[in-house]
């Protein structure tokens, strides 16, 4: 009876160990914008879901493999990055001389460790340089040639620009710039002829954010950038801190919308320090950015986020946003417009 009377608790204690697993957790965007259900057709609909589920799941494999958060963040943003659906990779929007110009970034919120390129031709998944620059360079950030010499010393593939082609970016490009050449026309200096530009030449950016079975987040975020851009324009993708940011003490953002905001406001860290200097939740504390301090200045765009519980939150001040999330207690869900 005495062994017994000791089996038992120590059974329960047992089993409530082998249930408590720790939390896995993968969250995706893949831009934010004027994304109207009235303007979308049932099947490019299909297709960017479809494209989302299968980025998600093959960054959820990653961890439920036991793999590590930034390794399940790679895996699902070069699914994005190699789809023509998306800007970012294959598909990223042109600049105003015809070319793709790419950025992106990771940080590691573990080790707070953080690789980012920007303004590179001829790198097929800029994510993965990125990640060679966080391991392997004494640096965070490397531009254009540079970057591009330095992936040629660790023996990465360069490709032609013109991979990154798609006939949807370039009728954009065409666009843009005819509107860029009407105010022009006007008299309109740089600025003002930017200003006039649409919203929808601003978006696409593709991001990823998750947790592993060891309780470590990552982010990642990777784009083409704003449609027509020029001068060597750098967006917040590529910038650590403003599209991207992970610490496991507060939370995991990547961000997507007008990067000239995000980079004034520093909105992905200064989510994650609201998280860990206010004691918020995540997603109240990224409500209160995207809502009330981003709209205001006239910032648009959204975030994905997710902090060191597996808890998944997703804002965006924009008509829709292409996001994805799966995790251990919640199975795998798209979202493009508002409800859904
Ligand atoms: N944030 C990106 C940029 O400004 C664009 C985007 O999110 O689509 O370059």
């Amino acid at each position: 009876m005495r062994k017994v009377q000791i089996l038992i608790p120590l059974l329960l204690a047992l089993s409530c160990q082998v249930s408590a697993k720790p939390p896995l957790a993968i969250a995706i965007h893949g831009g934010a914008g004027t994304i109207l259900k009235e303007k979308m057709s049932e099947e490019t609909e299909a297709a960017v879901r479809a494209k989302l589920g299968e980025a998600t799941n093959a960054g959820y494999a990653v961890l439920e493999r036991g793999g590590a958060s930034m390794d399940a963040v790679i895996a699902a943003i070069k699914i994005l990055e190699d789809s023509p659906l998306f800007n970012a990779g294959h598909g990223a929007v042109y600049t105003y001389d015809g070319k793709h110009e790419l950025d992106a970034s990771l940080m590691d919120g573990a080790t707070l460790e953080a690789g980012a390129v920007t303004g590179v031709r001829h790198i097929g998944n800029p994510i993965d340089l990125a990640r060679l620059v966080m391991t392997e360079s004494p640096h965070v950030m490397l531009m254009g040639e540079g970057a591009e010499a330095f992936a040629r010393s660790q023996g990465m593939v360069m490709v032609d620009n013109e991979i990154f082609n798609t006939e949807r970016a370039h009728q954009s490009l065409l666009k843009a710039r005819e509107k860029l050449k009407e105010q022009e026309a006007l008299g309109k200096d740089y600025q003002a002829q930017v200003n006039e530009l649409p919203p929808a030449y601003l978006y696409g950016t593709v991001g990823a954010v998750a947790l592993d079975a060891n309780g470590n987040l990552s982010a990642g975020t990777s784009t083409g950038g704003m449609t027509a851009k020029r001068y060597g324009r750098i967006g917040d993708a590529p910038i650590i801190g403003a599209g991207t940011w992970a610490d496991n003490a507060s939370c995991a953002v990547s961000a997507t919308g007008h990067g000239e905001y995000f980079i004034r406001y520093h909105v992905a860290a200064d989510i994650c320090s609201r998280v860990k200097y206010q004691g918020i939740p995540a997603a109240k504390a990224a409500e209160h950015v995207i809502q009330d301090v981003l709209l205001p200045a006239g910032g648009t765009g959204g975030v994905i986020v997710l902090d060191a519980l597996g808890n998944i939150s997703m804002s965006f001040n924009t008509a829709g946003m292409y996001r994805a999330s799966r995790s251990s207690s919640s199975a795998l869900e798209t979202g493009i417009y508002k409800q859904n």
